[in-house]
């Protein structure tokens, strides 16, 4: 496989699909530009090579061009942050993106306006009727699909080559992400750095496992989380389910948990969970005490009670101090640790001491020379609140990608450049 390091980029255009979906502000600043930063290493490699950059991304979600979620808002602070006057075409697939990136010279830079303005990004029908007939829907379908190819062409023809550093896209299957990387040969696509350094850290909790290793799963909901947990089950020594979820399994347990967070239609998954994990001898760790409170508000008031034992009107935020023992305990004992949502309500100030003290059990096994992955959604927000995140191992810029790639997933992104 191609490597960004071994390849000399002077002379030739690269087109690079980065994730520049950056929070903008009701004025269209930039709230948060760690995305950018991130693409940085790999933008600035290929320009200093001598080479030629075309930059593609989307931003938002779009249903057509608009003017909400042009890039064109952004460019100031990319040409900033690279150093160089970055050009901006205004229609990804125009003339004037095919005669400027043309026209690129060794060490110039241009940014495509959002490439989700078009359908064939995504390769998704747009604008259907809702009342839409099944039929209606696969022609709309097939259209897309047969337009999407040339779309591909088009964004795949201004380049000598294909640079994929977008791993918050990873799963998905379109146009710049994965099927443009058909009109390259092996020699002339390849992983950007951000990119390399997030599959390294999955394959490394996923296959190069240190043992002990502990997953953290928090988060809401069982339903959205079921996939991984059953694939970590066959991985993993110790499995904390913590955050929401808690409730379901406590519930089903035979727990009181008055107005906690519940699938109720989950209560025999949690149970079939329990025991899938008894039979792969996977230690599961459930909480013991919460912080519960009488209302869902930062400002409510609180106590420490069992976890089965919640009276009615009051509902748990978070764990109790007997639970973030048991749980530092098994982290601090970990070789691994995948870290995935917290244990309760962190954006409430009231409700953050246990993800904190998680996040202190994963630096200090950090520390001691465990391998720590924190990703996916809310985690990173995590760390960063807790100002962690340069003292875990990795933190992961994918959410969705992150998430599927630990379910055991391939991810389309991923196979379009290396097969698998
Ligand atoms: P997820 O997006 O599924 O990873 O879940 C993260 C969200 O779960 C965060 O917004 C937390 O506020 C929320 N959460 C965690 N614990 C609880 C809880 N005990 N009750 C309600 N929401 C929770």
């Amino acid at each position: 496989m191609q490597t960004i390091d071994n390849f000399n980029f002077a002379g030739k255009k690269a087109f690079v699909r980065v994730d520049f979906n950056v929070p903008l502000d009701e004025n269209f600043n930039i709230t948060d530009d760690t995305r950018i930063r991130a693409a940085l290493p790999t933008l600035k490699k290929i320009l200093n090579d001598g080479g030629s950059v075309i930059i593609g991304s989307h931003l938002g979600r779009p249903k057509g061009p608009t003017d909400k979620f042009s890039l064109k808002h952004i460019l100031p602070r990319v040409s900033e942050l690279l150093g160089v006057d970055v050009q901006f075409a205004d229609d990804c697939v125009g003339e004037q993106a095919a005669e400027k990136s043309a026209a690129l010279k060794p060490g110039e830079a241009l940014l495509l306006e959002n490439l989700r303005f078009y359908a064939e990004e995504e390769g998704k029908p747009r604008g259907l009727a809702e009342d839409a007939t099944e039929e209606e829907k696969a022609a709309a379908k097939k259209a897309v699909k047969e337009s999407q190819k040339e779309f591909t062409k088009k964004l795949a023809s201004y380049a000598d080559v294909y640079v994929n550093d977008a791993f918050g896209t990873a799963h998905r299957a379109h146009a710049s992400t994965a099927l443009i990387a058909d009109y390259f040969d092996a020699d002339h696509k390849m992983f950007g750095y951000l990119m390399e350094k997030e599959v390294k850290a999955v394959e490394k909790v996923m296959t190069d496992i240190q043992r002990p290793f502990t997953a953290i799963m928090g988060g809401s909901k069982v339903s959205s989380k079921i996939d991984i947990i059953e694939n970590l089950l066959d991985k993993v020594d110790n499995l904390i389910i913590t955050g929401g979820m808690t409730y379901t399994f406590t519930k089903a347990l035979g727990g009181k948990i008055g107005n906690s967070i519940c699938e109720d239609d989950k209560l025999d998954l949690a149970l079939e969970l329990m025991q899938k994990a008894k039979d792969k001898g996977v230690n599961l760790v459930l909480a013991v005490d919460a912080k519960i409170a009488d209302a869902f508000s930062n400002d409510a008031n609180t106590k420490f009670v069992p976890v089965n034992e919640i009276p009615d009107g009051w509902e748990g935020l978070d764990i109790g101090p007997e639970t973030e023992k048991i749980y530092a305990d098994v982290i601090k004992n970990s070789k691994t640790i995948l870290w995935n949502g917290p244990t309760g309500v962190f954006e409430f100030d009231n409700f953050t001491h246990g993800s904190r003290s998680v996040g202190d059990a994963v630096v200090e096994a950090t520390k001691n020379g465990a391998f720590s992955l924190v990703g996916g959604g809310d985690s990173v927000a995590c760390v960063n609140k807790f100002g962690i995140a340069d003292k875990v191992s990795y933190v992961s810029t994918g959410g969705g990608a992150l998430l599927e790639a630990i379910e055991g997933k391939v991810l389309p992104g991923i196979k379009a450049i290396r097969g698998y």
